[in-house]
């Protein structure tokens, strides 16, 4: 039977593992719920299909299971799983992708290496993606695409599906004309993505950039935007989400473009953060501590994770603040990539040479300034941590949106803790009451980590209530249902907001 439903996604839906030489499939719990809640989708149609990869060293050999058929909480469900050879995984993952596509979508037009893409490549898998896809397919199925390295899937697709319903998230940032267009297939990419029903991303500024990319590049009938009702022309122009596009007509096609963070499963942190085995070690590392007050940062180590300007900066706040000496600890923890790929060794070199500078200077016999720690911590422990904190700090240069800010509020259930958050994280939009910061300024670092650490009690617990409300009132479940409306939904006129 084909599907009504196909979702079209790089990771697998759950979690694969050898027990006692035995393959065990099982659910990957993780706090921001993306998976579980795509395959929720599922339970609101007769038969769903998810497509991911697997790198496989013999794609052909006998034992290659390509489609595993799932019957879990989520209802009865196909995954169709792609073999890509390991020459394949390095060309589109690692180097079309990692090296080129990702570093101008974050901005970094000097990271962009464009040399070594092979792009026939690229086309090659992305196709594979949308002929599995089509398989698996109704003739009328709504098909979810997700991320930018499978943005030719959406073209292929509409030729051999020309009734689907096809939806594309970007779980990135999208950059205007200007950065975009430095890529040599950008129109290629554009107008595969007009292919689609709906375009999604997290906030309304990357939908501007979308639009305005796609009318620097191809010919567009008509923008439509957001329409307004009671609300006055001096506040108009002041609310960007006013100016979203909402439309893009293209080759007499309506394209929906949407602007929905994804949320996080509120539910599932509170229970966590609430859970007898977080207070335990809550009460470790109050001891660990010993009255002094936490800095943590958390993140995958990346240059675009602004981890080289947090540490510059906390050098210069034990320089410029003697007095904190022996009273603050910085751990932060940056997940050093296993991917091999040299430019994040790199980040990862600086990082350690950082972290190994500050201690070296500062130490004292019974302090240390800094903990850098380079292995992902459980989610579980990481609950522990952001309650402990009297700091999250979080500083991208560029970043589609950061669940961690939205994770350390949700697990506050105590009311307590602040965020110093960088202008340059999409979820910065959603979280005005944070302290913000321009990690390009230095500046504009020390006096927003000097803010965070001096703040009146009450002003502080004043924050992070607001914060604590925009988190619960957007979840991963609102997200979801906010892409189901904007698929179901391809007649919308106007938007209006109250
Ligand atoms: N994370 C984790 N353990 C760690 C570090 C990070 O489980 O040691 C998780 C974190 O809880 C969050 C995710 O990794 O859910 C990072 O998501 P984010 O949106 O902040 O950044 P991304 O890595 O997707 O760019």
């Amino acid at each position: 039977k084909k599907s009504d439903l196909v979702i079209v996604y790089h990771r697998q839906p759950y979690e694969e593992v050898v027990e006692d030489g035995v393959l065990v499939r099982r659910e990957n719990k993780s706090p921001n719920g993306i998976v579980p809640t795509l395959k929720s989708f599922f339970g609101h149609v007769d038969q769903g299909s998810w497509i991911a990869w697997k790198e496989a060293s013999d794609p052909s050999q006998p034992d290659f299971e390509r489609v595993v058929e799932i019957s879990d909480a989520y209802g009865d469900y196909r995954v169709a799983r792609l073999a890509l050879s390991p020459e394949q995984v390095r060309s589109f993952y690692h180097v079309t992708s990692k090296e080129a596509l990702w570093p101008v979508l974050h901005a970094f037009r000097e990271r962009y290496n464009y040399d070594p893409v092979d792009w026939p490549t690229f086309r090659e898998v992305n196709y594979a993606f949308a002929q599995a896809a089509a398989q698996e397919a109704s003739d009328d199925a709504t098909i979810w695409v997700h991320d930018y390295n499978l943005w030719l899937v959406p073209e292929y697709l509409r030729q051999m599906k020309p009734n689907a319903k096809i939806g594309f998230y970007h779980h990135t940032p999208f950059p205007g004309p200007d950065i975009f267009n430095v890529l040599p297939w950008r129109r290629e990419i554009v107008s595969s993505l007009l292919k689609c029903d709906v375009v999604g991303f997290h906030i309304a500024r990357y939908a501007q950039n979308f639009a305005a990319v796609c009318e620097s590049l191809v010919e567009i009938d008509a923008v439509e935007r957001a329409h307004v009702d009671n609300v006055d022309d001096e506040l108009r122009g002041a609310l960007s989400e006013l100016k979203t596009p909402v439309a893009l007509t293209y080759e007499g096609r309506r394209v929906r473009v949407v602007a929905t963070p994804v949320g996080i499963d509120v539910g599932f942190v509170e229970d966590r953060a609430e859970q007898a085995e977080t207070s335990e070690l809550e009460n470790r590392i109050e001891e660990e501590l010993g009255g002094k007050r936490l800095l943590l940062s958390v993140s995958r180590t990346d240059y675009t994770k602004g981890g080289v300007e947090l540490l510059n900066a906390y050098e210069r706040l034990l320089e410029r603040r003697p007095e904190l000496h022996g009273k603050v600890r910085l751990l932060l923890v940056s997940v050093a990539a296993s991917n091999g790929m040299a430019v994040y060794e790199q980040v990862q070199q600086e990082l350690e040479g950082l972290a190994g500078r500050i201690n070296a200077r500062h130490a004292q016999f019974d302090w240390q300034p800094v903990h850098l720690m380079s292995t992902p911590i459980p989610f579980h422990e990481l609950a522990a941590f952001y309650r402990q904190a009297d700091v999250c700090w979080i500083t991208p240069l560029a970043d589609g949106l950061n669940l961690v800010a939205k994770e350390f509020v949700a697990s506050r259930t105590d009311g307590g803790g602040a965020l110093v958050l960088s202008e340059f994280a999409g979820v910065s939009v959603e979280l005005p009451h944070a302290v913000l910061c321009n990690p390009f300024s230095t500046r504009s670092m020390d006096h927003a980590i000097d803010q965070a650490l001096d703040m009146p009690e009450e002003e502080r617990r004043q924050r992070m209530k607001e914060m604590r409300s925009v988190v619960s009132n957007h979840t991963i479940g609102d997200w979801a249902d906010d892409l189901r409306t904007a698929i179901a939904q391809p007649k919308l006129h106007s938007l209006s907001f109250d």
